[in-house]
Order: structure tokens, then C-alpha cells, then sequence
């Protein structure tokens, strides 16, 4: 059927929308190219009093195995403007259905800083500060001038500022109830003509050890490729969502009561006193499960944190899965993992 210009179809495998590649049909599907489409998909939802479910990427989903039943969007606006600001700023204004390393490579070709430690991270600029994505020192925060968004109850535009946004470690207001009346439609990013390398993370700092002067701009996102390539599978041959659970947060207590125990555990500075540990390690060295395989669902050999699909599996048996390492890992340390992957439900 249609809908403006836009079709809704019905029962669309939403398999291959997804970096995972498993999972089941949408009841009704539609794909938004602008804010007009997404206003009549969003009233075509609230007619039919059908819940609705918004898919950028879809690197970050776990689509059930049932589907979805309902109305799934997919964001396919386009349209990225750099304004020059005060102080040798650029506002960089993208649209939700960019992708967002096409527009990390194209500030990185203007000589603009602030995003080159997020190259390489799949899916799209309106999927970005959902949970604030992160890499190599770097979060998304760090550089959001705005979000806008599309409100489903009033159906207006809204331009959110950052402090709006309650960005934290892998987290923003769009992923509460709160939240999620919004669909993002532009992102703003704030970023600079004069800059410098931010090298702090272990890998990066390594990759560029012993060098005199430090890295021009493009070489800091070819260093950033070069790692992540060493890192996550191939999407081209490999079914996954990155990094499946978020590094727990904890307290410095918390902390010195495991390194009793793990003296080698490393850890990382967090926000308000907390310390970061990296879960991968944990899987890896504590629980034995890096490159562990329970039939078609494993943890990638090279970083336990990521799960894959080798092929053909389902939804279900990643769960199954997924639960397998938690459950591992609360019974060797106490702590409980946290899924970073989104439920498509
Ligand atoms: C190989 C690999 C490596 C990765 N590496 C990283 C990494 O280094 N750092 C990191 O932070 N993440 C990483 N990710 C996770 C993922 O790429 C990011 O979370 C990405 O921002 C998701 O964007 P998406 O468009 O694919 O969102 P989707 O997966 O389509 O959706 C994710 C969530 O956001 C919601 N959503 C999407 N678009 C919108 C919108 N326009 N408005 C409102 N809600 C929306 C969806 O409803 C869903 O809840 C990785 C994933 C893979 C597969």
C-alpha cells in the first residue's frame, strides 16, 4: 500500500537489514527518505494502533526470530551541510539515514578534527547517539552540537541540545521511556579546523609508537581502520553486532576486590569515580570462552566481547548463547553483563 510517496510493505524479512543477518519479518515495513514519510508512517502506526520500531543500520539489533509486529522504519534520509562557525568550528548537520563513517570520511577529507577515532563504526548517523557510540577514547558526546528530532506524540521537530540527550557510557535518553516517543532525524556535530591527535587509548598510542611528529589527521583514521580490522569480523562474511555487552562500570571497591583475586585485570578510568573493566578481557582470560562455539554462535576468536553468527543462526540461539557467557561471567567475578545490542522489539 502507499502512504504520500511512500509504500509500506507487508511482512518484510528484516534478516538482511541487520549486520547479525538472522531474525524475522516486520508485519509492516517501510523505508523513510524524508520527514514527510516519516510523519505518514508514524500517523499510518497510530491508525492501525500498531507499535512501531525504528532500524538505521541495523548493527545493534537483535531482531526476534518472531519479527516484529508492527510498523518497522527504516531511516533513509540523506543530506550532510558544513557551516563554518566562530573560532574555526564547522557545524557538520547530517541526516539520520547517512552512513555514519561516509560522513567520518568526509570530515576527515575537509581536515576537520574530532571524529577520527569513531572511523569505522557501522550503521548510521541517526543510529550514533542512541548509545553514544564510542571507540579509541572518543564518544559521540564529545562533539554533538544537536540532536533533532522528530516527536511521534506531537508531530513536531525538536533540536535537542546535548545536555538533553543524557549521553553516558554507551547510553542516552533515547534509549529510555522517555525517549523513545523521539525518532532522530539530524544530527549536528561541532568540529575543528585546528586539532591534534587524541592517542591516549592503548592500541592507538601503540600503533604510533617511537614516532617523532604526530600523525596528520588521515592517518590517524587509517590507523583507527587498521585496528578495528584487526578486531571485528568481516560483515561481508561474518553475521554480528560488534561488541555484544557493555563493559561493566564499578566501584573502586569492587575493583581492588577482584584484582585480589585477577591480578592482572586491567581497568580503565570511568565517570564519577568509577572504573571501567573490560569485559572481552574477563571472557577471554577468566572465563575461557574467547573463540568458544555452541553450534552456529560463537565469540570471535580474535575479541570475545563480539558474538557472531557463523551462519544460519537464530535469534534465539544467540540469546541462549549470550546467556551462557553472562552466566559464566557472574559466576567467576560477581558482575552482571549487560547487553550493548538492542532487542528489536
Ligand atoms: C562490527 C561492528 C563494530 C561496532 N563497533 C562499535 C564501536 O566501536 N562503538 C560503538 O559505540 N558501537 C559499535 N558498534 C555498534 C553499532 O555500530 C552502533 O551502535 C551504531 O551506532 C548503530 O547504528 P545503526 O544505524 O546501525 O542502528 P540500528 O542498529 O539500526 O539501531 C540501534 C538502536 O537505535 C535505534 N535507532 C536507530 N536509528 C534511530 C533513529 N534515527 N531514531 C531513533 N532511534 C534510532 C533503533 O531503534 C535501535 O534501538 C559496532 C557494530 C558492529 C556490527
Amino acid at each position: 500500500m502507499t502512504c504520500g510517496l511512500m509504500t509500506i510493505e507487508r511482512n518484510v524479512s528484516l534478516k538482511e537489514l541487520t549486520t547479525f543477518k538472522l531474525g524475522g519479518p516486520a508485519r509492516y515495513f517501510c523505508r523513510a527518505r524524508s520527514v514527510d514519510d516519516l510523519r505518514g508512517a508514524v500517523e499510518f502506526a497510530r491508525k492501525e494502533k500498531l507499535p512501531l520500531a525504528v532500524l538505521g543500520g541495523g548493527s545493534n539489533v537483535l531482531v526476534p526470530d518472531r519479527g516484529f509486529d508492527g510498523l518497522v522504519v527504516k531511516m533513509e534520509t540523506l543530506g550532510i551541510t558544513f557551516t563554518d562557525r566562530p573560532r574555526g568550528r564547522v557545524l557538520v548537520t547530517a541526516a539520520a539515514g547517512e552512513d555514519w563513517d561516509y560522513l567520518v570520511s568526509l570530515a576527515v577529507n575537509k581536515g576537520l578534527w574530532g571524529v577520527e577515532n569513531l572511523s569505522g563504526i557501522p550503521g548510521t548517523v541517526g543510529g550514533a547517539p542512541v548509545q553514544n557510540i564510542g571507540a579509541y577514547g572518543a564518544e559521540l558526546k564529545d562533539v554533538v552540537g544537536f540532536v533533532e528530532v522528530f516527536d511521534t506524540q506531537t508531530f513536531k521537530l525538536r533540536k535537542l541540545r546535548k545536555r538533553d540527550c543524557g549521553f553516558s557510557y554507551r547510553h542516552s535518553v533515547f534509549k529510555t521511556p522517555l525517549g523513545r516517543k523521539f525518532i532522530i532525524t539530524a544530527v549536528g556535530i561541532l568540529l575543528n579546523k585546528k586539532g591534534g591527535p587524541h592517542l591516549d587509548y592503548k592500541d592507538l598510542a601503540a600503533f604510533f609508537a617511537g614516532r617523532k611528529r604526530p600523525p596528520a589527521l588521515p592517518e590517524v583514521r587509517r590507523a583507527v581502520l587498521e585496528i578495528r580490522g584487526r578486531k571485528f569480523p568481516d560483515l561481508k562474511t561474518c553475521g554480528t553486532a560488534g561488541s555484544f555487552f557493555k563493559n561493566p562500570l564499578v566501584s573502586k571497591k569492587t575493583y581492588r576486590e577482584l584484582l585480589k583475586r585477577f591480578p592482572a585485570l586491567p581497568s580503565f578510568p570511568a565517570v564519577a569515580g568509577r572504573v571501567k573493566l573490560p569485559l572481552g578481557w574477563i571472557i577471554e582470560r577468566i572465563c575461557g570462552l574467547k573463540g568458544a562455539r555452541d553450534g552456529k554462535v560463537g565469540t570471535f576468536e580474535k575479541q570475545a566481547l563480539v558474538l557472531v553468527n557463523h551462519g544460519g543462526a537464530s535469534a534465539c540461539d544467540v540469546a541462549i548463547f549470550a546467556d551462557k557467557i553472562a552466566r559464566s561471567v557472574k559466576e567467576k567475578t560477581g558482575l552482571n553483563p549487560e547487553w550493548e545490542v538492542v532487542r528489536l522489539e
